[in-house]
């Protein structure tokens, strides 16, 4: 029996001319997941099949395989399926063979048949009942539920026979690397591992940003930010990540602002540096995890503020999302533990007791132009570490 993973895309089939250039990223970004492996993915046109060029079972290579594919983006969905000739005793065995070997219990079920070779001896409807026949007449507890079937039964007759069974659903989504690259604002909170799934999603690479005040905060602080891009990076493709010392910047607000707008004046100044890091590496925009009246850093005039730092478009993923959504996805990324591990944020522990929630536009400029920062960013941004984290989740040195 020759089995392969059938492939199911979903927005890319919405392309037009420029369709071929999204398959190929998406094809290229499951091979780069499975280099290790004697794989081919062959087909085009919205239909791919995933298969090893040696038949041996290995139920390692069908782990790392079934692994890729639930963590790329630009994929709907996939199914085992099997290959056979076009011939209906043939199919007829194989589909038998096929449910054996898959162990599968058969209650409700329905065959769904698509016959794209329009010279086969039978048409769907004809395919439907004689093989609906074969399962009533081999499994006694099964029954024909054409609405809310347990099992669906595909059989697709193209160039060869393609029978298979329920399929995964995968993440959807467009293949990252297919919207260019953005910086990533990363902290070790909730919002912002999501926000970078939730770009990631729409075809963008992302570079992340994380500001330390060390020795304010501590290493695990930053080792937990670490985690989290370690978490995300499957999704992402990897990433590379810049951790930039956000000391001397803090001291500086610290020393010559009223306290009050310390918060505003720290977001205006990562802001600034983001710009600066999405120039050098030629991205295209910067992403946070803010969202709407979540702080007082995040209503629309503190935005208003922030954004005035660059002309980058800033993209928002979670803006609208309240934070029992936010934390659903983080459980489903696998990110929530860790980020509600109890390290300090930088933002926390130079925070005043009472922000401003509506800052006054141009009092913020005049406070932030009154500010010693041209020298103390270049050397933040001269001395910032980073590290590159491959697709596996792995520091690449
Ligand atoms: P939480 O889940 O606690 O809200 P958060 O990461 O969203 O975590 P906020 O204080 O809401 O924290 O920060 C808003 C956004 O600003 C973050 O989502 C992130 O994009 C950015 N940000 C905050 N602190 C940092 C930091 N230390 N380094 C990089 N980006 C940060
Ligand atoms: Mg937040």
């Amino acid at each position: 029996m020759e089995k392969l993973y059938l492939l199911k895309i979903g927005e890319i089939a919405l392309k037009g001319n420029n369709r071929s250039f999204f398959e190929r990223k998406l094809r290229d970004n499951i091979r780069a997941k499975l280099k290790q492996l004697p794989i081919k993915i062959s087909g085009g046109h919205g239909r791919y099949y995933l298969s090893l060029t040696n038949q041996h079972e290995n139920s390692e290579y069908h782990k790392q395989i079934e692994w890729a594919l639930q963590t790329t983006f630009g994929l709907t969905g996939y199914a085992v399926a099997l290959k056979c000739q076009k011939d209906f005793s043939i199919i007829k065995e194989s589909l038998l063979a096929f449910i054996l070997e898959q162990n599968l219990k058969i209650d409700s079920f329905k065959i769904n048949a698509r016959r794209g070779d329009k010279k086969f001896e039978f048409d769907s409807n004809q395919i439907n009942c004689l093989l609906g026949e074969l399962i009533l007449n081999n499994f006694e507890s099964s029954y024909v539920d054409i609405h809310n079937p347990n099992l669906v039964i595909n059989v697709e007759i193209r160039e060869e026979c393609f029978i298979y069974f329920n399929s995964v659903k995968t993440l959807c989504g467009l293949p990252v690397g297919v919207a260019g690259r953005g910086t990533l604002m990363l902290s070790g909170g909730i919002d912002s591992p999501v926000a970078s799934y939730m770009m990631a999603k729409r075809g963008l690479k992302l570079d992340a940003l994380y500001f330390h005040a060390y020795p304010y905060t501590s290493d695990e602080a930053k080792q937990k930010v670490i985690d989290l891009a370690k978490i995300v990076a499957p999704y992402l493709d990897g990433l590379t990540l810049f951790i930039v010392n956000f000391t001397d910047i803090q001291m500086e607000i610290k020393q010559h602002s009223l306290s009050e707008l310390n918060t505003v004046l720290m977001r205006c100044c990562m802001m600034e540096i983001a710009h600066r890091i999405t120039t050098m590496r030629e991205n295209q925009a910067i992403i946070t995890g803010e969202a709407l009246s979540q702080v007082a850093s995040q209503t629309t005039y503190s935005l208003r503020v922030t954004s005035s730092h660059t002309d980058y478009p800033i993209l928002r993923p979670c803006i609208g999302l309240d934070k029992e959504e936010i934390i659903n996805i983080a459980k489903k990324i696998g990110t929530y533990q860790t980020s509600i591990l109890p390290f300090e944020d930088c933002c926390t522990l130079f925070s005043p007791k009472h922000p401003v929630i509506k800052p006054n536009f141009e009092a913020l400029k005049i406070a932030y132009d009154k500010l010693n920062l041209e020298t103390l960013y270049n050397e933040a941004i001269d001395k910032a570490q980073w590290l590159y984290i491959d697709r596996f989740g792995k520091i690449k040195f």
